[in-house]
C-alpha cells in the first residue's frame, strides 16, 4: 500500500516575504500599539490598554492617550471567526467587572450535559469526565461576542481597521516596528486592475500578534528568531454547522468514537444556542492516518446518526464555516512569546485546552497580560525584549499555563490510537496529571504518513447533507472570482496528493482533475488546514474569505 508524508510535499514557510527589512513607506501610519487580528484576544488586548490608559491619566501621569490600532482581515468584524462554543466567563468578568454574565451577549446559560460513546447506530451514555464539566458556562456564538467586543473597543477609542490583512512584519535589527498589509485590487496574474490598492505599513512602539491559529506571522517570527517549543505545535480541523431546529435541545452534548476510525483523535459537540437553534461540529486531529478521512464528509454522515437527526429534521441549515484549533498543549508552548517590540497571543500562542476544548477565556485572559506588559514598557519608554518579557512572567504565572500543564499529555496520549489514549487519559485525569507525566513527543502533523486509500462514496441528500459547493455558499463566501491564488503549492503534487489534498480541505479548494491538482482558491475560507498539511496559506486581499454571522 503506498502512503504520503505530507511534509515531502509543502513549500518552506515564505520567510522573506513575511520578515521584511524595507524602511516602512512615506505614508505609514503612526501608532503606539498595532494589534493584528480583531479576535478575542486581540479585541482583550486593545479595551484593556485602553483601561490602563485611562486609569493612569485619571491619577495624573502614564504615557497619556495611547494611539491603538488592530487590523483585521475579515471585511466586518466576527466574520471570520468560528468557534464552539461553550465559555468560561472567567476573563470577561475581569475585562469587564463592572458586568454582569447577563449584560454579555451569551447565547444561555448551559443547563446540563451530556457524553456519549457511539457506533454507527447507536449512542451510549458515559459518565462526564471532569475535564469536561462546563457547569456555570455560557453557549455562544464568537462572531457575536467579537462583534460586541469591537463596540466596546471602539467606544473605548480604538481604532479599528476591517478588511485589513497583514502580510508581513516590518522589521529592523532584532526588533518588530509595525505591520504590512497586503495589496488588493491585483489580477489573476498579480497585475494591477483599475480597482489597486496599495498594501498600507503601520509603524508601532509594540506589536501583538492575536491572528489566531496557524498564524502566519507568527509562524515567521518565531523561524526568525528561533524560538523553539519542546514539541512541534500540532492542529485539528473542526467543521461547524449552525441549524434552526424544530426540537429545542436542552444540553451540551460531546461524543467519541464513530464516525472516526479508531485512530484519530477527535469527537463531536451539539451545544443549544437558544429555543430554536443549535451549533453543531465535529473536531479531528491533523495528525490522521488515513489519506481519504474527509472532516466535512464524516460530519455530514454523522448528521445521519439517530443522535443528531431528530434535532436536525425539518430544520434548516443557516450557516456552516471550519477552522483548525492548535492542540499541542503545554509542551508545543514557545520558550517565550515576547521579542523587542512585540507579543503574540491566544490562538497564535496555543493557548488551549484540549480536553475541555477551551480557548477564548486563554485567548482573552493572553491579551489582557499582554496589555498591561505593553503599558509597564510604554511608560517606561522601553519596548525592548527584555522589559516586554514581563509578558510571558505574567502568563507563566497564571491560570493559563497551571491549567494546560495539568492537561499536558492528555491530547498526545491519543496518537497511540483512540482505546489506549483514552485509558490513558483517564489515568491522567484520576492522577491530576502525574501519572504518564514525562513529555510525551508528538512530530508535527504533516510528518505523520498517510495510508492512500479508497475514499466510500458519499451523495449529500441537499436536506439533512450538503456537499461542499453548497457548504461554502452557506459560509456567506463571496471572493472574486478573478483574485490571484494566495496557496503556494508545493513540488510533486501528484494525483495522490491532489486526491488528498482534496479530502483535506473542507471547502473544495482542491480538486484532482485527471492526473492533476486543480486550484479554485476563491472558494478558501481561511481554515488553515491546507497550512498544515498541504499548500502554505498567505494573506489575501481584504474582505475576502467567509462572511460568518453566527458561527
Ligand atoms: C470548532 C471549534 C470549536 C471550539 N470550541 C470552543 C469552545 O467551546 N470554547 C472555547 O473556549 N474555545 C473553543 N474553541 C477555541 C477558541 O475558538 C479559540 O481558542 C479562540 O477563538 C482564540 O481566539 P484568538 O483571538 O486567539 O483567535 P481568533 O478567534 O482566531 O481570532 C484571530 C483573528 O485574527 C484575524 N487574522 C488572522 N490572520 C490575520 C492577518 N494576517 N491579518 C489580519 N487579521 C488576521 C482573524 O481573521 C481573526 O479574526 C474552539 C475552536 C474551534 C475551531
Ligand atoms: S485552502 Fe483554505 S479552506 Fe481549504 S484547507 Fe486550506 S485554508 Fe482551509
Amino acid at each position: 500500500m503506498s502512503t504520503i508524508v505530507p511534509a515531502r510535499h509543502q513549500r518552506p514557510l515564505p520567510l522573506d516575504q513575511i520578515i521584511r527589512r524595507d524602511p516602512p513607506g512615506a505614508e505609514a501610519i503612526e501608532t503606539d500599539v498595532v494589534i493584528v487580528g480583531a479576535g478575542p484576544a486581540g479585541l482583550a488586548c486593545a479595551i484593556e490598554l485602553t483601561r490602563l490608559a485611562k486609569q493612569e491619566a485619571e491619577s495624573g501621569g502614564g504615557p497619556g492617550e495611547l494611539n491603538i490600532a488592530v487590523l483585521e482581515k475579515a471585511g466586518a468584524l466576527g466574520e471570520h471567526n468560528l468557534s464552539g462554543a461553550v465559555v468560561n466567563p472567567r476573563a470577561f468578568h475581569e475585562l469587564f467587572p463592572d458586568l454582569n454574565s447577563s449584560d454579555i451577549p451569551f447565547r444561555q446559560p448551559v443547563a446540563g450535559e451530556a457524553v456519549y460513546f457511539m457506533t454507527e447506530g447507536r449512542a451510549q451514555r458515559i459518565p462526564t469526565p471532569p475535564t469536561m464539566h462546563n457547569a456555570g458556562f455560557y453557549t455562544a456564538s464568537i462572531c457575536e461576542i467579537v462583534r460586541w467586543m469591537g463596540e466596546r473597543a471602539e467606544q473605548a477609542g480604538v481604532n479599528l481597521f476591517a478588511g485589513f490583512p497583514v502580510a508581513a512584519l516590518l522589521v529592523e535589527g532584532d526588533a518588530v516596528r509595525g505591520v504590512r498589509t497586503t495589496p488588493s485590487g491585483l489580477d489573476r496574474d498579480r497585475q494591477p486592475t483599475a480597482d489597486y490598492g496599495e498594501p498600507t505599513d503601520v509603524t508601532a512602539k509594540v506589536t501583538v500578534i492575536a491572528e489566531g491559529t496557524r498564524g502566519l506571522l507568527s509562524q515567521g517570527w518565531r523561524q526568525w528568531q528561533q524560538v523553539r517549543s519542546p514539541n512541534p505545535q500540532i492542529f485539528a480541523l473542526g467543521v461547524k454547522e449552525v441549524w434552526q431546529t424544530p426540537k429545542p435541545l436542552n444540553a451540551v452534548i460531546h461524543t467519541l468514537g464513530w464516525p472516526l476510525p479508531d485512530d484519530a483523535f477527535g469527537g463531536s459537540f451539539m451545544y443549544p444556542m437558544g429555543p430554536d437553534q443549535i451549533a453543531l461540529g465535529l473536531v479531528v486531529g491533523l495528525d490522521y492516518h488515513d489519506a481519504s478521512l474527509d472532516v466535512h464528509e464524516l460530519l455530514q454522515r454523522m448528521k445521519l446518526h439517530p443522535l443528531f437527526r431528530p434535532y436536525l429534521e425539518g430544520g434548516e441549515v443557516l450557516e456552516w464555516g471550519a477552522k483548525t484549533i492548535p492542540e499541542g498543549g503545554y509542551h508545543a508552548l514557545p520558550e517565550r512569546r515576547s521579542g523587542d517590540g512585540v507579543l503574540l497571543v491566544g490562538d497564535a500562542v496555543g493557548f488551549v485546552d484540549v480536553p475541555s476544548l477551551k480557548g477564548i477565556h486563554y485567548a482573552m485572559q493572553s491579551g489582557m497580560y499582554a496589555a498591561r506588559a505593553a503599558f509597564a514598557a510604554l511608560k517606561q519608554g522601553d519596548l525592548s525584549a527584555v522589559r516586554l518579557s514581563a509578558y510571558d512572567r505574567l502568563v507563566d504565572e497564571s491560570y493559563i499555563v497551571a491549567d494546560m500543564y495539568r492537561t499536558r499529555n492528555m491530547r498526545l496520549a491519543f496518537k497511540d490510537g483512540l482505546y489506549v489514549g483514552g485509558f490513558k487519559a483517564g489515568l491522567m485525569t484520576i492522577s491530576g496529571g502525574r501519572l504518564f507525566g514525562g513529555r510525551m513527543e508528538m512530530p508535527e502533523d504533516a510528518a505523520a504518513p498517510r495510508r492512500v486509500t479508497e475514499a466510500e462514496p458519499f451523495t449529500p441528500d441537499g436536506k439533512l447533507t450538503f456537499g461542499k459547493l453548497d457548504a461554502v455558499f452557506k459560509s456567506g463566501n463571496a471572493t472574486r472570482d478573478t483574485i490571484p491564488s494566495h496557496l503556494l503549492v508545493g513540488p510533486d503534487a501528484s494525483a495522490e496528493v491532489a486526491e488528498f489534498y482534496s479530502h483535506v480541505c473542507p471547502a473544495g479548494v482542491y480538486e484532482r482533475v485527471g492526473d492533476e491538482l486543480r486550484v479554485n482558491a476563491p472558494n478558501c475560507i481561511d481554515c488553515k488546514a491546507t497550512d498544515v498539511l498541504g499548500p502554505r496559506w498567505t494573506a489575501r486581499e481584504g474582505g475576502s474569505g467567509p462572511k460568518y454571522r453566527a458561527m
